[in-house]
């Protein structure tokens, strides 16, 4: 493995390196100062040819960049990856991103961005939760708890201790909803299953979308919503 060796002279730059003085002899040392950080360390002759794009940590970064790089442009929601921002907390790569639902820009996580769902930036995300809730409350005051409909065990209300089903006088049942503070008749049945069934479907229909958006967009406070209103 001996073969001729470039002769390095101190002050010659490889690279992102100059070699600024020769730190031992046996073996061979030089130490060098990467022009790119300014930080000065030792190394071998052969790394020195080999590694010459900068310090071990600007190449740490490098492949950090590197790693991220497929990313600027995509867009996860409303967020478009502008490029790489660093690092944070504990060394998690920072993605600076543009909000395409508001125009601001913010950094956020890579790994945020790629398995946490994130869909805008925060104070989107807080906004659009104040609008979840205002249809919410929107829904309470027409007559129709949302959560009750989720849960439907609870009930007392009604003749027939099931939500939107009430027992008519000729024996039959009759199914009906509220919604904005109008009930909506859906008719009338021999059994009270048919009748549970058709408040099921008209629930699906008048909240279905509701709560799917709900779910998807806030999951965490879903969560939370639900998990309170089981206990
Ligand atoms: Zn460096
Ligand atoms: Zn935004």
């Amino acid at each position: 493995m001996r073969q001729k060796q470039r002769k390095i002279e101190i002050g010659e730059i490889y690279g992102s390196l100059k070699v600024i003085g020769i730190f031992q002899d046996k073996p061979r040392k030089y130490t060098v100062q990467c022009l790119r950080c300014g930080k000065t360390y030792t190394t071998s002759g052969q790394n020195l040819l080999k590694y010459s794009s900068g310090c071990p940590d600007c190449r740490a970064r490098d492949t950090i960049v590197d790693r991220y790089k497929p990313y600027t442009g995509k867009r996860f929601g409303y967020l478009e990856v502008l490029g790489f921002a660093g690092q944070g907390v504990r060394g998690a790569a920072l993605a600076r991103c543009l909000c395409h639902k508001c125009g601001r820009e913010i950094v956020t996580t890579y790994s945020r961005l790629l398995y946490s769902g994130i869909k805008t930036c925060a104070q989107c995300a807080k906004e659009n939760l104040y609008a979840g809730l205002d249809i919410h409350k929107k829904l309470i005051t027409g007559g129709t708890d949302v959560a009750a409909i989720h849960n439907r065990k609870t009930n007392s209300n009604s003749t027939t201790g099931h939500k939107g089903v009430s027992k008519m006088k000729s024996g039959r049942y009759r199914a009906y909803i509220y919604f904005r503070r109008h009930q909506y008749h859906l008719g009338s049945y021999d059994e009270i299953e048919d009748a549970i069934e058709a408040r099921k479907e008209a629930e699906k229909k008048v909240f279905g979308g509701f709560l799917e958006w709900y779910k998807a967009s806030h999951p965490d406070e879903w969560k939370r919503y639900i998990g309170s209103r089981d206990k």
